[in-house]
């Protein structure tokens, strides 16, 4: 699933293609990746509006429209928004379609169609996820006694908390096993037991896990790709995700993989405690 840095670089490499570009029509092929409103009204509402800018929270992306409305987009596991020439064959796995004015279309591709989007129009509707988002990881606001806060009283593993998006905000499978790694803290550890140095230690590693994601352009796997089709590169870069079995790069010891709250989980025995 694309995770913050995946989904601001989607971000960023949508700002040329549809800054200031005009909705001159809406194909929808699977009804219900539109959340809110219905369908007709969805492609009503967009046609003849102006997309004024892109913005992003958490895993979600905002597309701003020219009379205060936005287009609220989540990728979830294998969702792309790709901006291809219009002579150009539709990418595969296309289900919407996005008609723009210049030369490009928008094409929301998604293999296993989980990804969705909502026109946020002012009548009240909220999408629940959207408006519970904590603290952005790069946040001022997320400090170690922001975490130790939070996490008072639970009993929650470590692993599920740091994956709770209203607690912190665009973090994924991914960059929640380097962080740990980089904080040499295990997953499943009980964040009530978890110690002021430790949280120290975790807020410095999320910080930056995410930054270095954010300047390799996210993390491609499989299928995460940008709005150019361009893939990620900060997969050479990562510690343990993905490299169950192999040794730790810090210590050789042989990386083990577990299951958390269902998610699979790398970690060093010997680094983390
Ligand atoms: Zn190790």
């Amino acid at each position: 699933m694309p995770e913050l840095p995946e989904v601001e670089q989607v971000r960023s490499s949508l700002v040329p293609h549809v800054v200031g570009r005009k909705f001159t029509g809406v194909r929808l092929d699977v009804p219900k990746m539109v959340l809110h409103p219905g369908v007709e009204e969805f492609q009503k509402s967009l046609v003849g509006r102006t997309i004024t800018g892109v913005g992003r929270r958490g895993k979600y992306l905002r597309l701003e429209l020219d009379n205060g409305m936005w287009l609220l987009v989540h990728l979830r596991m294998t969702g792309a928004l790709l901006a291809v020439k219009k002579e150009l064959p539709e990418p595969r796995f296309t289900h919407l379609v996005f008609q723009l004015d210049g030369p490009e279309n928008l094409y929301f591709t998604d293999i296993r169609k989980f990804g969705v989007v909502a026109l946020m129009d002012g009548d009240g509707y909220e999408d629940k996820g959207y408006a519970s988002l904590g603290p952005e990881p790069l946040d001022a606001e997320l400090t170690p006694q922001y975490l130790k806060e939070k996490a008072k009283g639970k009993s929650t593993v470590l692993k599920a908390f740091l994956l709770d998006q209203s607690i912190i905000a665009g973090l994924g499978n991914i960059y929640v096993d380097e962080a740990l790694f980089a904080a040499g803290v295990r997953p499943t550890r009980r964040v009530n037991r978890i110690t002021r140095k430790e949280w120290e230690a975790l807020t410095i590693a999320i910080k930056a896990v995410i930054t270095q994601g954010l300047e390799h352009h996210g993390t491609t796997f499989r299928n995460y790709q940008d709005a150019d089709g361009h893939m990620g590169d900060n997969s050479r870069y990562l510690q343990v995700y993905h490299r169950k079995g192999l040794p730790c790069l810090r210590c050789g010891t042989l990386l083990k993989q577990i299951k958390v709250g269902g998610r699979g989980s790398v970690y060093c025995p010997h680094c983390q405690k």
